[in-house]
């Protein structure tokens, strides 16, 4: 799909959380810090007793201690195991038969409204076994959301939707406030590192029917993956390719091998080339960049949200 993209690239720390990463000796500067607190526990708890799936766990998120220790978690919706294979991603592929969980919308409204969040970052498994994608689930899931939580903002981080614009449309008419799909690599690294079914010129086209199907409050969000063989040149290439298709915030993070099975990482990025990387990106005219080498596409969403939205006045 696009989705948790670059979610979905491994753990390094040796937590209850996250396994150890594939591949030579990490860099110094990919280090996770372990879990801790309360809210840590409290996040656990409540995705076990509600069943929640969550792609911090499903793709080994190595931001999960520090995510859940501050008391947030990056919920996946309708169900946890995805119908793609992508060559970067931990999550299980299964076909499910077109079984869907119709008490899923509520169950995450009741978890977020329990950890009482401003701002919920929600992600989806890829449905190709459903003929609208999982767009009903999506929408009702927001729908739930907001009876619950009415002020808590909502970025829904989702697939291609096999490309059907009617299944996005009724995404959007459920209003979430940031829509976001991942392209997660530059055009000439797509075929090779997303499942067959993904495109690199569906996924901009699914984010341009956002910007044009949506209202005009929409936020549109995308990232990229980093480390996999990309050139700069490449690199800036999608970064003028994404705000061709009107996308306001990019993430970009470092791809890690969740596993053998898994891409080889090609180079780790050092932190000062991610830094760098901010300029180019803000000067192609996105509104806000997070950068750095463990940014996955839902880290410190909010704050990109909130910078984003006071930048554009
Ligand atoms: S395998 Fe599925 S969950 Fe993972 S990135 Fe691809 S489409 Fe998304």
């Amino acid at each position: 799909m696009g989705l948790p993209g670059s979610e979905s690239s491994v753990a390094s720390a040796s937590t209850a959380e996250s396994t150890s990463l594939v591949g030579p000796r990490l860099p110094e500067w990919i280090r996770v810090r372990p879990p801790h607190g309360a809210d840590y526990q409290s996040v656990r708890d409540t995705v076990a007793r509600l069943g929640l799936g969550t792609v911090c766990r499903e793709a080994r998120c190595p931001n999960l201690p520090e995510c859940w220790s501050a008391g947030t978690a990056t919920i996946m919706l309708l169900g946890t195991d995805c119908t793609r294979r992508c060559g970067f991603c931990a999550v299980t592929t299964h076909w499910p038969r077109g079984k869907v969980d119709a008490s899923e919308p509520a169950r995450v409204a009741q978890g977020i409204a329990e950890w009482g969040l401003r701002y919920a970052v929600l992600t989806q498994v890829c449905r190709d076994d459903l003929s609208d994608g999982g767009a009903a689930i999506l929408a009702e899931t927001v729908r739930e959301i907001r009876a619950r939580s009415p002020s808590t903002l909502v970025e829904l981080l989702i697939g291609d939707l096999a490309g059907d614009e009617s299944s996005l449309a009724t995404v959007l008419d459920s209003h979430p406030d940031v829509l976001a799909h991942n392209l997660e690599t530059v055009r000439s690294l797509s075929p090779s590192v997303r499942d067959r079914r993904a495109g690199h010129d569906r996924s901009l086209e699914v984010l341009r029917a956002a910007r044009r199907l949506g209202p005009p409050t929409l936020v549109t969000k995308s990232s990229v993956m980093l480390g996999l063989g990309e050139t700069e040149e490449q690199l800036t290439g999608a970064f003028d390719e994404l705000r061709d298709a009107g996308v306001d915030l990019l993430t970009l993070g470092q791809y890690l091998r969740p596993s053998p099975d898994h891409l080889p990482v090609a180079r780790y990025v050092p932190p000062e080339e991610f830094e760098r990387f901010v300029g180019l990106a803000t000067r192609a005219g996105f509104a806000g960049v997070e950068s750095g080498p463990l940014v996955r596409s839902s880290y410190h969403a909010e704050q990109l949200y909130r910078a984003a939205r006071a930048r554009s006045g």
